[in-house]
C-alpha cells in the first residue's frame, strides 16, 4: 500500500492517541523564549524538555506529536548533507511519542514495533535495531518482541546516546530502528535510520556530569519524510509526495520560462536543496524569524541565498521563489500547518524583499569568484584569498558557508584561520554553536547576556546590505 504523508501523520497520531497518549500542536521553531541553548527546535522532545526534568508539572503523562524540526546549525546541523544524502533536511517534521513517567523502555519498544508491522504492515526481515553497546535490558526487550540476534545491532554512544545539543540538558541511552533498503551500491547508507526511542534517563549538568533525572521518561522521533519514502517505495526523500508537488511545480515553472528542464525521477541535488530550503524559508518566516545580519536572521539569511545560488546553478536568473509559493501549500493538504495560509502575504512578501537584494549583486560576487578561479598566481595553493572571501561577504552578500560551497566545487578552500586572524572578533557568550563558533564569529556578532532572557544582537562588521529585505 502506498501511504501519502498526510495519511501517515494522521495514522501515527491516532495510533498513539487510541493507545492513550494526549495530542499535542507542533510547537514552534523558535524554542521557549528561556531557553538560550538552542537556535532552532530540532526535535520532537524540545517543547517536552521542562518535563522530562520534571514529570509532575507535565498536564498530560504522554503525548504525541508531529513536530516541525530544523536542523541548521548546533549539535544537530543537516544543511550541507541535504541534497547529497537520500534523507536529510533542514526542514522537516518529526512524529514522536513521549512518557513523563508514565511508560518505560518495554512498552515503548512495543508500540513501536507493533506501529512498523501490525498498522504499516512492514516486512520484518527488512528491519534491524541498533542498541547502546551494553545495554542487556534494550537487548532482552527486542528478543521478547521476537528479533533473532543477528537483527539486533550494538553500537557506541556516539551513535546510540542521545542528546539534544552538546550542553545542558535531558539525555540518554537510545536504541534505533532501520530499513533495510536492499541498494548494496549505497555502502553504509543501505541502511536508513527511520526511527529513534531515546530512554531519557539522563540529564546533563552544565559542567558535563551526567546525572540521573527523577523518573525515567521516554522521547521517540520518527522522520516523517523518511517513513513516508519507505512506504511510498522512493529512493529518497526527495521523491515523495511533498516534494514531488515543490519539484514539479519548480519544473513547470522553469518550463515555463524558457530554461532547460530536468526531466530525471531522482531530481537534481540543485532542485533538492531549493526545495528543501524553499521549505525552510516558508516556516522559519511563518514562526517569527526574520532575515538578518545575526542569529536564527542569519541562518535564515543563509538558507535563502544559498537557495538562490543554486537556482542560479539551474540557469535560473530572475526571481521565482514566491512562484513556489501555491505548491508548498499543496504538499500540506490536511491544513496541518495553518501559519502556511494565515502567513502567506508576509511570508511571501519577506522571501520577495530577500530575492531581491541578494540577486542585485550575485552576478557580480560570481565574477569576483571566477576571477579568482584563474588568477594564475593562485593555481598552485588554490586558497580563496581571505580579503576576497571577505569582499564577497561585505560587498556582495554572500555568507561565508556559500563562498565555501562554491570553492569546494572546483576543488578550492578558503582559509577559515586565516579569515579570523585578519579580522578581531569578540568572544562569545552563552550560545554554543558551532555554527556560531565558526561562522558568526566570523561575520557577525551575537553576545547572550546572561541571567538576561533577551538575546542582545551585535554587529561588528560593517555590512552594506544591513537593514535590507528585512
Ligand atoms: P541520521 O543519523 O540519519 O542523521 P539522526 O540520528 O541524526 O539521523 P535523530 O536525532 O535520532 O536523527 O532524530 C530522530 C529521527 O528524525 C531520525 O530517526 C530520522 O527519522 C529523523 N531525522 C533526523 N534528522 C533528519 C533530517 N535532517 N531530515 C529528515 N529526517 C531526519
Ligand atoms: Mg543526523
Ligand atoms: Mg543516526
Ligand atoms: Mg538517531
Amino acid at each position: 500500500q502506498h501511504l501519502s504523508s498526510p495519511e501517515l501523520r494522521r495514522r501515527f497520531l491516532n495510533y498513539f492517541e487510541k493507545n492513550g497518549h494526549t495530542r499535542v500542536p507542533s510547537s514552534s521553531l523558535i524554542p521557549h523564549q528561556q531557553d538560550k541553548s538552542l537556535l532552532f527546535t530540532n526535535a520532537g522532545m524540545v517543547p517536552f524538555k521542562e518535563y522530562f526534568m520534571n514529570p509532575s508539572s507535565a498536564p498530560y503523562r504522554c503525548a504525541t506529536s508531529t513536530q516541525k524540526c530544523m536542523r541548521a546549525g548546533g549539535k544537530h546541523n543537516d544543511l550541507d548533507n541535504v541534497g547529497y544524502t537520500p534523507r536529510h533536511h533542514t526542514f522537516f517534521e518529526m512524529l514522536g511519542n513521549f512518557s513523563f513517567g508514565k511508560y518505560s523502555k518495554e512498552e515503548a519498544i512495543q508500540y513501536a514495533w507493533q506501529f512498523l508491522l501490525k498498522d504499516l504492515e512492514l516486512p520484518v526481515s527488512r528491519l534491524r535495531v541498533t542498541i547502546l553497546e551494553g545495554d542487556q535490558t534494550g537487548y532482552d526487550l527486542w528478543k521478547k518482541q521476537g528479533l533473532t540476534d543477528d537483527m539486533i545491532v550494538s553500537c557506541g554512544p556516539e551513535d546510540n546516546f542521545w542528546s539534544m545539543g552538546d550542553g545542558e540538558g535531558p539525555c540518554g541511552p537510545c536504541t534505533e530502528i532501520f530499513w533495510d533498503t536492499q541498494d548494496e551500491s549505497l555502502g553504509q547508507d543501505r541502511w536508513l535510520e527511520i526511527w529513534n526511542l531515546v530512554f531519557m534517563e539522563n540529564y546533563r549538568t552544565a559542567d558535563g556530569q551526567l546525572t540521573q533525572l527523577p523518573i525515567p521518561c521516554i522521547d521517540t522521533g520518527m522522520g516523517l519524510e523518511r517513513m513516508a519514502c519507505v512506504l511510498q517505495e522512493k529512493q529518497n526523500n526527495f521523491q515523495i509526495d511533498q516534494f514531488r508537488d515543490l519539484i514539479s511545480g519548480l519544473r513547470v515553472w522553469m518550463k515555463q520560462k524558457n530554461i532547460k528542464n530536468y526531466i530525471s525521477d531522482d531530481p537534481n541535488p540543485h532542485e533538492k536543496i531549493i526545495a528543501d530550503h524553499f521549505r525552510s524559508m516558508c516556516f522559519l518566516i511563518g514562526d517569527g524569524v526574520v532575515p538578518s545580519n545575526v542569529g536564527r536572521g542569519y541562518v535564515l539569511r543563509r538558507i535563502i541565498r544559498r537557495a538562490l545560488r543554486s537556482a542560479r546553478q539551474l540557469g535560473i536568473h530572475q526571481p521565482f521563489l514566491v512562484e513556489l509559493y501555491p505548491f508548498l501549500i499543496k504538499s500540506f493538504p490536511d491544513g496541518n500547518y495553518p501559519e502556511l495560509s494565515e502567513r502567506s502575504a508576509s511570508i511571501r512578501n519577506i522571501i520577495g524583499n530577500e530575492e531581491t537584494t541578494f540577486l542585485g549583486t550575485l552576478d557580480r560576487g560570481m565574477a569576483l569568484l571566477e576571477n579568482v578561479f584563474t588568477r594564475s598566481d593562485l593555481q598552485h595553493n588554490k586558497t580563496i584569498p581571505p580579503t576576497i572571501a571577505f569582499q564577497l561577504y561585505d560587498t556582495f552578500g554572500f555568507p561565508f558557508d556559500l563562498t565555501l560551497i562554491i570553492a569546494q566545487e572546483r576543488g578550492w578552500t578558503v582559509d577559515i584561520q586565516e579569515w579570523k586572524n585578519q579580522h578581531v572578533f569578540p568572544t562569545f557568550t552563552g550560545y554554543d554553536h558551532e555554527l556560531f563558533h565558526q561562522e558568526s564569529a566570523i561575520m557577525a556578532t551575537e553576545t547572550i547576556q546572561k541571567g538576561d532572557n533577551v538575546l542582545v544582537h551585535v554587529a561588528i562588521d560593517p555590512c552594506p546590505f544591513y537593514g535590507l529585505g528585512g
